[in-house]
């Protein structure tokens, strides 16, 4: 029989990648298939903290096990942010809306026009919650923010951020298979699976 987890979110883009890492033992359901409909609190200062606060809510309230990922981007040369407010950087600092893509890009690109360094990684939290047991899983990919836009792919600050593995290409220049293969998001999320598939083992 599979196993069930939940993991906190809606967004079906982030589900379809991680059941086609987790494979066929689990069945990964979303927030609405539990009835979960409210906005889940995430006021936490650090990612740990949000992807935490998000998977004991469920948790708790749902009674089931289940796990919620936070992710940030951390830029060098801006002493480590916007990390945690990666998604209102641009809305904290006078661009567009919280979670506008658009404005985020154009907020970073600014702040980062006379800087030595343009050094940056994307790293993703993912917080497990099984019965009373929290565990903690990080995947990090190294990279550096462009000039200017490239690609046309992805979503986020994909169009300026390039990994170092990736021969200067950005994020949204390749295709979802290349991401997936080095993301952060793909890191954290492969070793969730590999925790998941030892203890299914015993
Ligand atoms: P979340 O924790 O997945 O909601 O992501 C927080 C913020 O990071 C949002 O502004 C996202 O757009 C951005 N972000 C997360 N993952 C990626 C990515 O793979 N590429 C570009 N931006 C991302």
């Amino acid at each position: 029989m599979k196993r069930q987890l939940v993991m906190a979110t809606n967004n079906a883009h982030k589900l379809e990648e991680v059941r086609q890492i987790l494979g066929s033992p689990f069945s990964v359901k979303g927030l609405s298939d539990i009835g979960c409909t409210e906005d889940i609190p995430e006021t936490a200062d650090t990612l740990e903290g949000n992807a935490l606060q998000k998977a004991w809510y469920v948790h708790e309230h749902y009674g089931v096990d289940c796990f919620a990922d936070d992710t940030g981007l951390e830029v060098d040369a801006l002493g480590g942010a916007p990390g945690v407010y990666t998604a209102r950087f641009g809305a904290m600092n006078g661009y567009g809306e919280s979670h506008d893509a658009d404005a985020n890009i154009r907020c970073l690109l600014d702040k980062l026009e006379n800087a030595d360094s343009r050094k940056a990684r994307f790293r993703t939290v993912i917080a497990l919650v099984q019965g009373d047991k929290e565990t903690l899983f990080e995947g990090i990919v190294e990279g550096k923010i462009l000039t200017e836009r490239a690609g046309e792919g992805g979503f986020g600050y994909d169009p300026v951020f390039a990994p170092t593995e990736a021969g200067g290409l950005a994020f949204a220049q390749m295709s979802a298979e290349a991401k997936n293969s080095i993301s952060h998001r793909g890191r954290a999320t492969k070793k969730l699976a590999e925790y998941l598939a030892a203890r299914s083992n015993n």
